[in-house]
């Protein structure tokens, strides 16, 4: 017998109000840390969720405590209908976000208005256009930069993502803080993390400790502003004194954050992921064609969930890669 007042508790007693959902495999850009080289197989159409799906879905998950959705993919505005899906989950009681690359967000500007999304987390992992290309494989910096631009204009609450890879953009960790003496912008530095396809390596990893040194060596450590972290925060917050902006720290590598984890990720063909690094998925969305109940399946998954990062509990079983090349690229889970 299900127990469905408390099917999104896990087995360690956290409870999960926040919602992922993957509207896309596909994407605009090819960031090598997301989009392995091959690309990647796409789930035919028909076994995607429709518009009516996801909120037909999701509207269980808010019945069950879900509180807060974000929309992500791959690229979320390359969704034909994407209007459509923010219009139809606006009428729910949650608070809805989204995550993108900014490349296509200025044709949106009036949806976001009109149907109350006023968070946009947007990804931008350098400064410097010919770098932007190198990551991404695609010459879409000045789009990106103008679309920070439009969104701070039109009174956004903007967080800018910044995957802080060794070799590559460690050394512009201070450019990026400087953007915020004068945007009221939130920049968040992301531990690069393993997943299918994105060749990672622990030396490519810049972590908490190694941004901490290099901002204790540039500023006034006094500068250095600690500020309260909201509960289930993923990210370590600071700002510099006097600066209009703040950044934070996301360490899922070196310092995982799972004690209070209260994330669970829907992917684009309708399978529920209790957790980014978990190896194992499960459909809910054949079940649901069928007509039948999908809250049994939804608190198995949840009974499921590991304590730490999908099972690799330690840095060494995250170096595996045979451990973590049984999960999705991040490109069809949906960061
Ligand atoms: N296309 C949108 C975007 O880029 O913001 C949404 C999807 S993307 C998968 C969501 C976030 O995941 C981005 O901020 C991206 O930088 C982050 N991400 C992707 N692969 C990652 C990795 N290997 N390690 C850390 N963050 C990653
Ligand atoms: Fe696309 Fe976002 Fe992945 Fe880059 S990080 S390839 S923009 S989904």
């Amino acid at each position: 017998m299900v127990n469905t007042e408390n099917i999104l508790t896990d087995s360690y007693g956290r409870h999960h109000n926040y919602l992922r959902i993957s509207l896309t495999e596909k994407c605009n850009l090819r960031c090598t840390y997301c989009m392995p080289a091959n690309g990647v197989q796409l789930t035919p159409k028909a076994e995607l969720m429709t518009s009516d799906e996801v909120y037909e879905i999701v509207s269980l998950f808010v019945k069950h405590g879900v509180t807060k959705i974000r929309l992500t993919g791959g690229e979320p505005f390359l969704r034909k209908d994407i209007a459509v899906i923010i219009e139809k989950l606006s009428q729910l009681p949650v608070e809805l976000a989204i995550t993108t690359n900014g490349v296509l967000i200025d044709r949106y500007i009036d949806v976001l208005k009109k149907f109350g999304i006023t968070k946009i987390n947007l990804s931008l992992d350098t400064l410097v256009q010919s770098k932007f290309k190198h990551i991404t494989l695609r010459d879409q910096f000045v789009k990106t930069y103008q679309a920070i631009q439009l969104l701070l204009k039109e009174s956004f609450e903007l967080k800018i993502n910044v995957v802080l890879i060794k070799n590559f953009n460690e050394d512009e960790l201070i450019d990026f803080v400087e953007l915020t003496k004068y945007l009221p912008v939130k920049i968040r530095f992301i531990e690069f993390m393993p997943f299918d396809g994105n060749q990672w390596n622990v030396e490519k990893l810049v972590s908490l400790e190694e941004i901490m040194q290099q901002l204790n060596a540039h500023y006034n450590p006094s500068e250095i502003v600690k500020l309260i972290d909201e509960k289930n925060d993923t990210a370590k917050n600071y700002k510099i004194e006097s600066y209009k902006g703040s950044f934070a720290v996301i360490s899922s590598v070196s310092n995982p954050f799972c004690d209070t984890c209260n994330r669970i990720r829907l992917t684009a063909n309708g399978s529920l992921k209790n957790c980014l690094f978990s190896s194992t998925e499960t459909s809910l969305l054949q079940q649901f064609r069928d007509g039948k109940s999908i809250e049994p399946i939804i608190e198995k998954v949840m009974k499921r969930k590991h304590r730490v990062r999908g099972g690799m509990d330690s840095l060494a079983k995250l170096k595996e890669p045979a451990l973590h090349s049984q999960n999705r690229s991040m490109i069809t889970i949906g960061g």
